[in-house]
């Protein structure tokens, strides 16, 4: 491992955890975040084997699967009638099959437990309210730029400051991140609330025409997340903190099954978020020396195999293995890390673009036929959640 320390900036999920398994290889880290607080957005996320993994690794995965749930099966379903059109088993099936559950956790939780990891491996490694504008970089190290005209030294940089990254565009130039054309409803509502029908133990993908929603249970199922997914064109980004009118999200889930309808019911209607959802297409390469990306600065995604968070998480763990692998040797390991990440993350990344149009078909018929066609059990435990980033060769393919 290197002497300096590796300078990372951003503590989103991606950043923390690069920071978590760099530490424990015994690498120091200095993580710069922008925001003067740390958290997450109020949402959940999935965790799959192939993250669980890392999650394992880092001594993470007993609390996680605590303050989480684990589903017991994965399911896509008819819009209307709930039809399911396939089904992945996950609980206890899944644990024997990957070694390690699929959970569902609310991001807070999950954050927390990644912001207690890193301080418990090094108290003052993150520091807050630091925002990096940019970096130049000589053969002993890297110079950080900061907001404010503070300046830091370290051995490398890693972008992991989400899809605005500043590191992107100074290794890549401007590669502005284009509306996909949908949109995101987020809100999170209290099992107690619902009938007893709807106190979901699954996560369900609720497919059906230019729209399509998500829904899977956190903290031990006390609590239900719903993603609504909807093809708005046009629109602008929009912001994150601001609530949007609930009778639109009402209005764009009209006629749907009882259990989304019930959801929006009982949502809390002051809080109701929509994301505009933004994608940048892969690119050949994002290391440039001493610097280099990662999660959603690398490879930002649609979020229609659950797999952003879940990339991120690999990144970390391949990165501290490429480290390891160089013998600190700050460039060929920053090479190794890229050549070893960009076939399954651009895969990821297109399968992930191409769900978008297998979810939201318009004819029921087509859409039943599209499943029918597919196993989507053999195919995501054939590659994506057999992969082990503590172990899969650094040359590796997808
Ligand atoms: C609706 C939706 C559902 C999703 N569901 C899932 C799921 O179930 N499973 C899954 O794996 N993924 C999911 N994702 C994707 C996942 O949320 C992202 O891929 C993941 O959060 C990216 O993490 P990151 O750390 O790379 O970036 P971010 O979470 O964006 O973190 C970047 C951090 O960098 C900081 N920062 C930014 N710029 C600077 C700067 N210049 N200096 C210092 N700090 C900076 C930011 O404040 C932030 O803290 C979903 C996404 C969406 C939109």
């Amino acid at each position: 491992m290197s002497k300096d320390p590796i300078i990372i900036a951003g503590a989103g999920i991606g950043g923390l955890s690069a920071a978590a398994c760099l530490l424990r290889a015994g690498q120091e880290v200095v993580v710069l975040e922008q925001a003067p607080v740390l958290g997450e957005v109020g949402a959940g996320i999935q965790i799959s084997a192939n993250a669980a993994r890392v999650y394992d690794h880092l001594g993470l995965l007993a609390d996680i699967e605590d303050r989480g749930a684990v589903p017991e099966s994965y399911r896509f379903r008819m819009f209307d009638d709930g039809e399911v059109l396939q089904s992945i088993p996950l609980g206890e099936g899944y644990r024997a099959r990957h070694g390690v559950p699929y959970v569902t956790i609310h991001r807070a939780d999950l954050h927390a437990a990644l912001v207690q990891a890193v301080r418990a491996l090094d108290r003052d490694a993150v520091r807050l309210g630091v925002t990096v504008t940019g970096f130049e970089q000589d053969n002993s190290g890297v110079t950080i730029h900061l907001e404010g005209g503070e300046t830091l030294r370290g051995a490398a940089l890693i972008g992991a400051d989400g899809i605005r990254s500043a590191v992107r565009r100074q290794i890549l130039g401007d590669t502005p991140a284009e509306y996909t054309g949908d949109t995101a409803w987020r809100v999170i509502v209290p099992a107690e609330a619902l009938p007893e029908e709807y106190r979901t133990r699954d996560v369900d993908i609720w497919v059906g025409p230019r729209r399509h929603a998500v829904t899977y249970p956190l903290r031990g199922g006390n609590l239900v997340n719903f993603v609504g997914c909807v093809e708005h064109e046009g629109l602008e980004d929009e912001s994150w903190t601001t609530p949007r009118p609930w009778q639109e999200m009402h209005d764009d889930f009209q006629g749907w099954h009882p259990m989304i309808a019930a959801l929006i019911d009982r949502a809390d209607k002051g809080a109701c978020y929509r994301w505009a959802l933004r994608l940048r297409p892969p690119v050949s390469r994002w290391t440039e020396g001493r610097g280099t990306l990662m999660g959603d600065a690398a490879h930002p995604t649609l979020p229609y195999m659950a797999q952003g968070a879940a990339m991120a998480v690999e990144d970390a763990a391949v990165l501290a293995r490429a480290l390891e692998a160089e013998g600190g040797d700050i460039a060929p390991a920053l090479a190794l890390f890229e050549q070893a990440r960009l076939p399954r993350t651009t895969r990821i990344v297109t399968e992930s673009s191409a769900n978008r149009h297998l979810f939201h078909e318009p004819d029921r018929d087509r859409l039943r036929a599209s499943f029918a066609a597919r196993d989507m059990n053999a195919e995501r435990s054939a590659w994506l959640f057999s992969y082990d980033p503590l172990s899969a060769p650094l040359d590796s393919v997808a």
